[in-house]
């Protein structure tokens, strides 16, 4: 049985959901306290509920404090199954978060899968699904994952109400690592305008003509969109496609902040981490460590910046994995020797 001090480091969703993640990919029982003791709100929160209940599902797992607001949670897993899944949050927490959770056990199932999640999928403190799409799915396609995702609805703040849908192939074999010590030439950089269908047309130009304004006079593959969904909101997502490195930055609209901001806010983001020199944006280095540490190999990166969440993920994965992950604060690099889980190997390790 591992246990977990939830209020290490960070200390929030992250800590639970790579436990979560890890306790179903492997097989190991855990136990977590304290979870997201330092919040305003600590305990499970909907996303975090979801989360859970999403884990269980893909693992058979039996689980104790499953509840809104619980700071403590038994999870004993079972064995992993792919297929049909659909996981509601209820609320506008983030959908992408919870498929994040399942994914690396369902990458490891014997049978392909099918995951539907509702909820929020441009919402605050969290990877916009344009995110999940162009930056953080085609980091694992480079180590040999095959997931695609769709986004059918979008939910934003404060309804929801979104569904992304991911159709996962298990791995034929280990995860490959990744060498992105230097991130090579830029090949594409890509924006996502999107408002709302009801708001008025303009914005989703003037949001990327305030990315524009901001990044010079690098070329953008633009993409426009008006959809429907039940609360009225924007958004600006880039990625940043390099020949070893991804990197993918974003804004939502609020009231009062101006379309050009939005764009403006992203674009600043992209333009900074342009004038680097690292292979990933400090979001993607904290979400592609579990995957590292489960390759076959030595997986290199050098992040813009060097997080609380990307130092709470390496402790939380050294709980579960006998691994030597390496980041060094002055330079960004993060080194990490993979332990080669092999492919089908989802709760026989
Ligand atoms: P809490 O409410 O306790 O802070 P949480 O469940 O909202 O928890 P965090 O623990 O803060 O989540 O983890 C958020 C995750 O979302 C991290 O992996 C982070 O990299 C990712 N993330 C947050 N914002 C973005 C963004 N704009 N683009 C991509 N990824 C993001």
């Amino acid at each position: 049985m591992i246990t977990i001090d939830g209020s290490h480091g960070e200390g929030g969703g992250q800590v639970l959901r790579t436990s979560l993640s890890l306790s179903a990919l492997l097989g190991r029982e855990l136990r977590i306290e304290a979870i997201r003791a330092g919040r305003s709100k600590p305990g499970l929160a909907a996303q975090h509920l979801a989360s859970v209940r999403a884990a269980s599902a893909v693992c058979g797992a039996s689980v104790r404090g499953d509840a809104m607001g619980s700071q403590e949670l038994a999870f004993r897993p079972g064995e992993v199954r792919g297929g049909r899944w659909k996981f509601e949050v209820g609320t506008a927490g983030a959908s992408t978060l919870v498929l994040q959770t399942v994914l690396p056990a369902l990458l490891f199932a014997r049978e392909a899968s099918h995951v539907q999640v509702h909820g929020g999928t441009n919402v605050p403190w969290s990877p916009p699904q344009e995110f999940v799409n162009a930056v953080f799915l085609p980091a694992l396609g480079a180590m040999g994952a095959q997931i695609a995702l769709e986004c059918l609805v979008p939910g934003f703040y404060p309804k929801g109400g979104g569904c992304i849908e991911a159709r996962v192939t298990p791995l034929a074999s280990a995860l490959r690592p990744l060498d992105w010590a230097k991130r090579g030439e830029l090949r594409s950089l890509s924006a996502w305008s999107v408002a709302e269908a009801r708001l008025p047309a303009h914005i989703v130009r003037r949001q990327i003509d305030g990315a524009r304004e901001a990044l010079g006079s690098v070329g953008l593959r633009t993409h426009e969109s008006r959809p429907d969904s039940r609360s009225p909101g924007t958004m600006l997502a880039l990625a940043a496609s390099f020949e070893r490195g991804m990197a993918g930055f974003s804004a939502l609209g609020k009231r009062g902040k101006s379309a050009e901001e939005v764009g403006g806010e992203a674009g600043e983001q992209a333009a900074a981490f342009l004038s680097g020199a690292a292979s990933v944006d400090r979001r993607l280095a904290d979400q592609l460590l579990l995957y590292a540490a489960i390759a076959g190999g030595r997986t290199c990166y050098v992040t813009n910046e060097v997080t609380e969440h990307l130092r709470t993920n390496a402790w939380v994965i050294a709980q579960f994995i006998d691994v030597e992950i390496t980041i060094d604060e002055a330079t960004g690099a993060v080194s990490v020797e993979g332990a080669g889980l092999p492919a089908n190997g989802a709760g026989r390790w």
